[in-house]
């Protein structure tokens, strides 16, 4: 394009100076020679005059012409002396006037379309440039779209990665995996939150992405790396919870751009989802309550209660027992009767429970055949009585087994149950208080099953 412009200023040059000079040159040299031969020399110089006006239309040519017809007019009036020659000269004033004027015409129609031209020539450019700076923008939101397709399938990919993850360790391995492979560079690490590590401390206080050219440099990070190194971090954050960060680290400075930050601070958030979805499922399954075999609560409640009530009645100088109950040879059961008659006993010594448990007692299937069972305001003594009770109602229980067999088979079952209350003087942990129930549990099956010890503190 700039090549155009210039052979067209050239013509400009050319039609506007040199034309004009020409013309000058011409009329001299026509002057001098036209007083000697006046009606040969006049049409050969005075043609070639208006040719050159018709091209370059300055008005020093037309004023050429102009002198040169006048010209020839005054020499035929007054330096010729010949009829004849007059007569030549003024019909060849009259013949160039002739062709001036149609040459004037078709100049200024010439001049017309060169005008229409040029316009449409300049509209022509400007379209282009517009369309050129068009097909530049395109290039460059489509190189943006065709990185951005690329980012979503690594994205997609990373969600496709987590679908089944269900461990801690296995997310975290997958992470930094996947780091790897989305920038296709660097080193990375999940870190989970400590106070020792510097960078997660700082991004837990300042709750912010970090980009570090060169760690050495960086006061903020003082002795934490001796050799240079640049690092990016980003929060992993879920439930309004601070769980670590997820960091990448290169020996080489400046490694990492603004860029890479939001493309990590968007995989950041697909970590943070399949860890947090890990969270719930390990709650959910913790917290399952009920127990399917006996529909008592689940070992993992009762102990989340244990901790609970135990608190609430140490600091209401409330009473409270709590007691371990296992079945007496039950293997015998299982291995004489079958597994399925073991399940029918389980199930009937719950009932035996519940029916003889408070409302607001919790009675929990603690082990295989194990129960547990937490007595709200129930001091030793009361526990005693209530578990000396339980004991005796399993004793004189009859077992009506579901076997095939003519004779319905009847089952005698009795169970050992340790326990322990809570201790003014001593203070145990929930552990230990389960602990004590169990050696309470211990000691009744040592001193011969089918009775009911209490742990006493020394
Ligand atoms: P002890 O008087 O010393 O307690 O003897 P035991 O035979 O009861 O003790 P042990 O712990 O050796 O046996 C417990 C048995 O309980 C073993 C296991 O097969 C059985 N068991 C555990 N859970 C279940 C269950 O859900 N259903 C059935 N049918 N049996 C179970
Ligand atoms: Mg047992
Ligand atoms: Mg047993």
């Amino acid at each position: 394009m700039s090549k155009n412009r210039i052979s067209k200023n050239t013509i400009d040059i050319i039609s506007d100076s040199l034309v004009p000079i020409a013309s000058g040159i011409f009329f001299i040299f026509w002057a001098v020679n036209l007083l000697k031969h006046p009606v040969a020399y006049f049409p050969i110089i005075a043609f070639p005059i208006i040719i050159f006006y018709y091209f370059s239309g300055s008005i020093f040519s037309a004023i050429l012409v102009f002198i040169s017809i006048m010209t020839g007019i005054l020499e035929s009036l007054f330096f010729i002396d010949r009829y004849s020659e007059i007569c030549a000269l003024l019909f060849e004033c009259l013949a160039i006037f002739g062709v001036y004027a149609v040459l004037e015409l078709y100049r200024k129609r010439h001049v017309n379309v060169r005008n229409k031209f040029i316009s449409k020539y300049e509209d022509l450019s400007r379209k282009i440039s517009e369309k050129e700076s068009i097909i530049l923008e395109n290039n460059i939101l489509s190189s943006n779209l065709s990185g951005q397709i690329k980012n979503f399938r690594k994205i997609g990919d990373i969600l496709q990665t987590f679908h089944d993850s269900l461990s801690e360790k296995e997310i975290v391995h997958k992470s930094e995996d996947i780091a790897f492979r989305f920038f296709s560079k660097g080193s990375w690490k999940l870190k989970k939150y400590s106070e020792y590590d510097k960078i997660t401390y700082y991004i837990k206080q300042n709750s912010v992405p970090l980009i570090v050219g060169n760690i050495v440099e960086d006061k903020r990070f003082n002795n934490y790396n001796s050799e240079k190194m640049s690092l990016i971090a980003v929060p992993i954050e879920f439930n309004g919870i601070f769980w670590g960060i997820l960091e990448g680290y290169s020996r080489e400075e400046n490694f990492f751009s603004q860029e890479n930050l939001q493309q990590l601070s968007m995989i950041s958030g697909i970590i943070a989802t399949a860890l947090n979805n890990f969270y719930l499922y390990k709650k959910l399954q913790t917290l399952a309550i009920t127990d399917g075999l006996t529909s008592l609560y689940t070992n993992a409640y009762f102990k989340e209660r244990l901790g609970e009530e135990l608190n609430r009645s140490r600091s209401n100088k409330i009473p409270l027992s709590l007691g371990i109950l296992d079945i007496d040879h039950f293997k015998n059961v299982n291995d004489k009767y079958g597994h399925q008659s073991g399940d029918f006993v389980l199930r009937r010594i719950a009932s035996i429970l519940r029916l003889n448990f408070r409302e607001s007692d919790f009675i929990a299937r603690y082990g295989g055949e194990e129960f547990a069972f937490m007595m709200l305001h129930a001091s030793s003594k009361e526990a005693s009585k209530i578990l000396e009770k339980i004991r005796a109602s399993v004793e004189h229980e009859d077992f009506f087994i579901p076997v095939e067999s003519l004779l319905p088979v009847c089952l005698k079952i009795t169970v050992s149950i340790g326990f322990v209350s809570l201790s003014d003087k001593v203070e145990s942990s929930e552990e230990e208080f389960l602990k004590n129930a169990d050696k309470a549990l211990y000691k009744a099956k040592i001193l011969g099953r089918n009775r009911v010890e209490e742990y006493l503190y020394e």
